[in-house]
């Protein structure tokens, strides 16, 4: 089987690259690295079945040979990713975008018969996120690892559910070879505030400094958990990573990445 992953120097999309090919994929990765970075594939550069072209896919491109499938990952998708990148992120895949993508697809699916699969994906972590990527885990980390405090918005009543990337990919790689075709949720369940999110860190990492209190952004979502009905009835899926699992691993990734920013 042969993949095209779109973003593959991304954090979901490399761990995707990295699930194929352990399963015996061939996989050409396109990136223009925009978000992404080569570190994340690094490890890939002496597989002979794999490949990465750097390269902006809201323009054409032409993919010689067999494709089996296309996984697109290629979006900036944290907010300050967002606020940077603008135009990118609007003909990437994001926001309104995104929900015109989900409605394109199934116009070629229902138009064309093309064979196409909708992950809507919820709020995901592990080893390889940006550390100054904004969002709230590795903001925490980063400000817990270089002695600043950790800053939660708004009340941190707010709630989020975080899935571990090893249980989103393996969702993704059963639903992309399932028979379904309308938009699909993979994520945790499990619900955490953030305030409890961010003392688990600061107790993980043995901050020093307070947990102090910021603004709120505009339209911060008071609360959001996945429904995963549909995917445990249709793939027989749900996450097996628990979040004291899930952020040993993260931290220990983060930790390293974190040394070797402050060494370069
Ligand atoms: N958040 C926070 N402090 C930070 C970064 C984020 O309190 O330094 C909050 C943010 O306001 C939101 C939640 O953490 O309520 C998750 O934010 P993130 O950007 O990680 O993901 P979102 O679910 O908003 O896409």
């Amino acid at each position: 089987m042969r993949a095209v992953v779109t973003g593959g120097a991304g954090f979901l999309g490399s761990h995707l690259c990295d699930y194929l090919l352990d399963h015996g994929w061939e996989v050409l990765a396109i990136d223009n690295l925009v978000t992404g970075t080569g570190a994340n594939v690094r490890h890939l550069a002496g597989n002979p079945r794999f490949r990465i072209v750097q390269h902006d896919v809201s323009k054409f491109i032409d993919v010689p040979g067999p494709v089996d499938y296309v996984l697109h990952f290629a979006s900036p998708a944290s907010p300050v990713d967002y606020l940077k990148l603008p135009i990118q992120t609007l003909s990437g895949v994001y926001d309104e975008a995104k929900r015109f993508a989900e409605a394109m697809t199934m116009a070629y699916h229902r138009a064309h018969g093309v064979d196409t699969h909708i992950v809507r994906i919820f709020n995901t972590y592990g080893p390889r996120m940006r550390l100054n990527d904004g969002r709230a885990l590795p903001n925490f980390v980063y400000q817990a690892l270089s002695g600043k405090p950790i800053t939660v918005y708004g009340t941190g009543r707010q709630t989020r559910s975080f899935c571990y990337v090893s249980d989103l990919i393996e969702g993704i790689y059963r639903l992309m070879q399932s028979d379904e075709h309308e938009p699909t949720n993979i994520g945790n369940p499990q619900e955490i505030t953030i305030l409890e999110f961010a003392k688990r860190i600061h107790t993980l990492l043995g901050a020093t400094k307070p947990i102090v209190f910021e603004p709120l952004p505009q339209d911060d979502p008071r609360q959001r958990c996945p429904d995963i009905s549909k995917a445990r009835r249709l793939l027989g899926w749900e996450p097996k990573v628990n979040l004291e699992d899930g952020l040993r691993l993260t931290l220990e990734s983060f930790k390293k990445q974190f040394a070797e920013t402050e060494a370069s």
